[in-house]
């Protein structure tokens, strides 16, 4: 079968324009059941539509409401299979009967005991990269758009909520209908159901979360209105009407998705102290930087997400000020060079910006390359040219390319063009591009208070006590600069840390990531069993991995990790389970 983009899917010969969606949500049987139906334009008379379609049952398939012969092509592990659909030029609609199956890796469905408050079941899907293939049987790729519709149906007492709009209260019923009016890439396709209530933030945004959470959520996300308003003085106006942010269950593996209308949310952003909605900021963002100009394929996602992190530091920088942005680009700076020195030595050719996907899952896409490399390159080109001239070409790049989709080479062309020839021989666009490493003409980013910590661990390193530590002030960004730029510790020196910080733990997700990591490198047993505690209680993927990779690099934490995972495992989502899978597979002890 010919595999283009990640998809068997023949989408430059036909293409599908909408999807109709009727699906029912059965939690007993963990199976969607009910039929997409796809309005497609065969224009090039194509005698086949190929679609993907992986871990879920075609039951049957009807083109133009008569019943036709579909086949199967051989499976991937990966990509799933091609679903082979005989068409003419006529043909105006095919429609797919079909059921997910309860392993469909885009669908979580959580037990009571999984959710916040314990009392009813609980549905996301998770579609990006390539999984609205084990959900929906369509053309899975980003360069393809559609607009949707959709009725689904669940247990009387829950909610559903799309990538659309949606409800603001339950219906009694249970049915829900959907329309999404502008046309999205298949990884934006998003579904979730449970017992969640709304409120309202302001002119076009609001919450959702489980009853219980409610209540902090809409303290912790009460500047997100002021979000909105400051990013589309930045780039223009926002396309999408609401902008609401769902606040998921623990086991959602990611940050957030930003899922257009509504982003879902990991409930570790609701820290108590405001300290971690740059994470909205970051997915707000999306709904220009990914959503609105959308990356061609897997290879380009740094066009995705290296926009958005820049975005995101202008949107933090508005709202908080240029010192505390600038600190929080202090701290994505130190993740990269992490991220740099273990992948150099690793994979070097992953330290590039346009990556080579062929054959790999694009989720090994998903690092701080694409993230912080992609954010400097951006900033490094503000730097050459100024802000004003930037800002301007940016507003333009989002309007012109409204609803369509980029690729590197194109975006290099367009940047030329449009402004980088008024600046001769100032960047190396090759370099940062399709080079390895962080180019010597990187950002240095300047934050005081970064330096403040700096001066702090200087301090501790030459005494060794950490009262010395002066942490008057400090938000959750000063804790992970302290940690994370802390020296080799004895056991010692960890308890007599922990004593003075009460560390472990600690209920903010983000510090006690970095202090379990920490104390795994430095042997730092009395923390195990509060570590446990947490792997086994957060599902956020960047929060798990760190500790999993330190772990078994010896036999001993090897078997720890182990132990956690076989009973953390049914709490986690299944790309989160998947990585973690392959860290203990791989793993290779002293
Ligand atoms: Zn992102």
């Amino acid at each position: 079968m010919k595999v283009e983009n990640h998809s068997f899917s023949n989408y430059k010969e036909v293409a599908v324009t909408h999807l109709s969606l009727n699906l029912k949500a059965d939690f007993d049987k963990k199976e969607l059941q009910g039929t997409a139906t796809l309005k497609i334009k065969n224009t090039a008379g194509a005698k086949q539509l190929i679609l993907d379609h992986k871990t879920l049952k075609v039951d049957n398939v009807a083109v133009d409401n008569k019943d036709v012969q579909f086949e199967i092509g051989p499976l991937d592990s990966i990509l799933g299979a091609a679903l082979i659909i005989p068409i003419t030029a006529e043909t105006k609609e095919v429609s797919v009967a079909y059921h997910t199956l309860p392993e469909s890796e885009a669908l979580q469905w959580l037990s009571p005991e999984q959710t916040h408050d314990k009392k009813h079941p609980f549905l996301f899907s998770q579609s990006q990269a390539i999984l609205a293939r084990t959900w929906i049987p369509l053309q899975d790729c980003p360069a393809v758009r559609f607009i949707y519709d959709a009725t689904i149906e669940v247990p009387p007492h829950l909610m559903a909520m799309m990538s659309a709009e949606n409800p603001t209260a339950k219906r009694k019923d249970g049915k829900y209908t959907f329309k999404q009016t502008k046309p999205i890439p298949s990884y934006l396709m998003a579904l979730a159901v449970g017992d969640v209530e709304f409120t309202s933030l302001g002119r076009n945004s609001g919450v959702y979360a489980e009853p219980g959470m409610l209540k902090k959520c809409v303290w912790e996300l009460a500047d997100m209105q002021g979000m909105i308003d400051s990013a589309e003085a930045l780039y223009g106006p926002y396309v999408w009407g609401r902008y609401d942010v769902l606040v998921l269950p623990p086991s959602f593996p990611f940050g957030g998705m930003e899922n257009p209308v509504l982003t879902f949310a990991t409930p570790t952003i609701i820290a108590g102290d405001r300290s971690l909605v740059s994470l909205v900021a970051h997915e707000l963002a999306h709904s220009w930087s990914g959503n609105l100009v959308t990356n061609e394929t897997w290879s380009d996602f740094w066009l995705n997400e290296g926009f958005t992190v820049y975005f995101e530091q202008r949107i933090m920088e508005k709202i908080y000020g240029h010192d505390y942005a600038e600190m929080l680009a202090g701290i994505g700076r130190g993740e990269l060079q992490h991220t740099l020195d273990d992948m150099m030595q690793e994979a070097p050719d992953d330290t590039k910006l346009f990556l080579n996907l062929d054959g790999r899952n694009p989720d090994d896409g998903v690092t701080d390359i694409a993230y912080e490399k992609g954010r400097f390159f951006l900033r490094r080109i503000e730097e050459v040219v100024g802000r004003s001239a930037w800002d301007a070409f940016l507003n333009d790049y989002f309007k012109t390319y409204t609803f369509k989709t980029m690729n590197t080479t194109k975006f290099v062309a367009y940047l030329n063009e449009k402004l980088l020839n008024k600046h001769p021989g100032k960047i190396d666009l090759d370099t940062w591009i399709y080079g390895t490493g962080l180019p010597k003409d990187a950002p240095v980013v300047n934050s005081k208070e970064w330096q403040r910590v700096k001066d702090a661990i200087a301090l501790y390193t030459k005494s060794k006590n950490p009262t010395d530590i002066d942490t008057k002030g400090y938000t959750t960004h000063h804790w992970l600069f302290l940690l994370r730029g802390m020296p080799l510790l004895s056991v010692d020196e960890m308890a007599a840390l922990d004593k003075t910080f009460s560390f472990t733990g600690i209920g903010n997700a983000e510090v006690a990531c970095v202090w379990y990591t920490l104390s795994v490198k430095n042997g730092y047993d009395a923390a195990f069993p509060e570590m446990a505690t947490f792997l086994k209680s957060v599902g956020r993927r960047k929060f798990l991995l760190p500790i999993y990779k330190n772990l078994v690099k010896t036999s001993k934490g090897k078997a720890l990790a182990e132990q956690i995972f076989s009973e953390a495992r049914k709490g986690y989502h299944a790309v989160a389970a998947g990585s973690i899978a392959d860290i203990i597979r791989e793993a290779q002890p002293k």
